[in-house]
């Protein structure tokens, strides 16, 4: 086709889109591929005067065939380079741009074909260029009213759009509405978890409340009851005791064995009994420390004394170690020795051979008085275990006692302001340290 004249732009524009349309454009893509071939035959039409249009059908084995469009301008274009008035024209297709023929610039423009048309062969271009030939392209007036109806169609997708539009709005301010329901829903849930959690912390309170107060009656219950208790078995101890006097009647043999056994078991009875009795003041907070300024060389020098007699094991050797100076610290004495006696007396009843050894030394400003020994220590889950009422490790139970010192222990030289650990390693033994700081707790 020849454009030389203002008409012939029309004429482009209709050719254009019946071309689109024979090799099966969609409708909007056929509008679109006339609109911008009579935009760019405009601006060639002023700037250069005219131009010869070539409608071609590029066959691409590889990809979808093209629908191309060339125009060659009749006289060279300015610096060789075409620019569309408006970058949208580009967008109307999948490319838009100069490019050389054989050549010749030629202002070349193309669109995909879409894989739904009927398939492009060179058989059935041939017949949809005698079709086309053979249509005698209409008037002006025929391609503005054309140009008319897809004003219509366009504006009526353009309405449609912006009914679909306020539809969607309506559906965004729905489920706006929603999470605002929503989210309400979920903090009013918030708000009621919350005061179920305060609830059940005021319960917690009421019940912490509660057990405190059985701790107080159990800690009463067992000083009365032992209490009760020691004037009774004192008594069967030193009655006992009356009746294997040599003063007394004598026994026959199985008697005197007899009253031996309540003797020793009165004696069991009475250690149990003090052992309860120590702890529940511990507990009760009742046993009030006498502070004074202790002599740790007099205190050690005591123990040694009195455990020896303990240590019947002739393989097991009891070595106290004098204290360091200063050689004193801020405490009671008497609580303090009853401690270190308990460790001392664990350690030789826990020991068949080697050494028990107590030692002080000043670290940190704090005693470290510790007792180690060479039995079969204890394994490290039971290290706690062991400071607990009653505990006793399974197996060492026939050696007798009651699991009542170490309790009681650790609770007397926390009221000294000090703690109690134990480090062991079983099969070679165990240490039991008292820290304490020097001027008291
Ligand atoms: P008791 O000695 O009257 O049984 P304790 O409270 O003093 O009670 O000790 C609790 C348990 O800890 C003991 O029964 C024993 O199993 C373990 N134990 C304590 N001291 C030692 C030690 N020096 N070596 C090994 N085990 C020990």
């Amino acid at each position: 086709m020849a454009l030389r004249v203002e008409h012939d732009i029309f004429v482009v524009r209709q050719r254009g889109r019946e071309v689109a349309m024979a090799v099966g454009l969609e409708h909007q893509d056929q509008v679109r591929l006339a609109t911008a071939l009579s935009e760019v035959a405009r601006d060639l039409l002023h700037a250069v005067g005219g131009a010869d249009v070539i409608f071609a059908v590029d066959l691409d084995a590889q990809g979808p065939p093209q629908v191309r469009v060339d125009l060659a301008p009749v006289s060279p274009l300015p610096d060789g380079r075409y620019e569309p008035h408006s970058g949208a024209v580009a967008r109307l297709v999948d490319m838009l741009g100069v490019v050389d023929r054989e050549g010749d610039t030629v202002v070349r423009m193309s669109r995909r074909v879409p894989a739904t048309a009927q398939a492009l062969t060179p058989e059935r271009l041939a017949e949809l260029r005698a079709e086309l030939a053979s249509s005698a392209p209409g008037s002006a007036l025929d391609e503005l009213a054309s140009q008319n109806e897809q004003l219509i169609a366009a504006l009526d997708e353009v309405r449609s759009q912006r009914d679909e539009l306020a539809v969607l709005n309506e559906e965004l301010q729905e489920t706006n509405r929603g999470v605002m329901a929503l989210y309400n829903q979920l903090t009013e849930e918030l708000e009621e978890t919350n005061r179920g959690v305060v609830a059940l912390y005021a319960e917690l309170d009421e019940k912490s409340a509660q057990l405190r107060t059985a701790s107080e009656s159990k800690s009463r219950f067992l000083a009365n009851v032992s209490h009760e208790l020691r004037a009774p078995v004192t008594a069967i101890i030193g009655l006992s005791r009356l009746l294997a006097d040599s003063a007394s009647d004598p026994l026959t043999e199985e008697q005197a064995q007899q009253v031996g056994l309540i003797r020793s078991s009165a004696t069991d009875l009475l250690s149990l009994v003090n052992e309860l009795l120590d702890l529940a003041k511990a507990e009760s907070g009742r046993l009030e420390p006498n502070w004074a300024e202790v002599d740790l060389r007099a205190v050690f020098g005591q123990l040694r004394g009195t455990l020896r007699a303990l240590s019947t094991r002739p393989k097991v050797e009891l070595v106290v170690e004098d204290p360091p100076p200063p050689g004193t610290v801020r405490s009671d004495e008497v609580l303090l020795a009853q401690v270190l006696r308990n460790l001392l007396h664990n350690g030789l009843k826990f020991t068949e051979r080697g050494e028990v050894r107590m030692r002080a030394e000043v670290r940190d400003e704090r005693w470290h008085l510790s007792v180690t020994d060479t039995g079969a220590g204890i394994a490290p889950e039971l290290h706690e275990r062991i400071f607990e009422e009653f505990y006793q490790v399974p197996g060492s139970t026939r050696i007798g006692g009651t699991g009542l010192g170490l309790p009681y222990a650790r609770r007397v030289v926390r009221l000294l302001g000090g703690t109690l650990e134990l480090t062991s390693e079983p099969g070679r033994g165990s240490t039991f340290t008292v820290t304490l700081p020097i001027g008291g707790g």
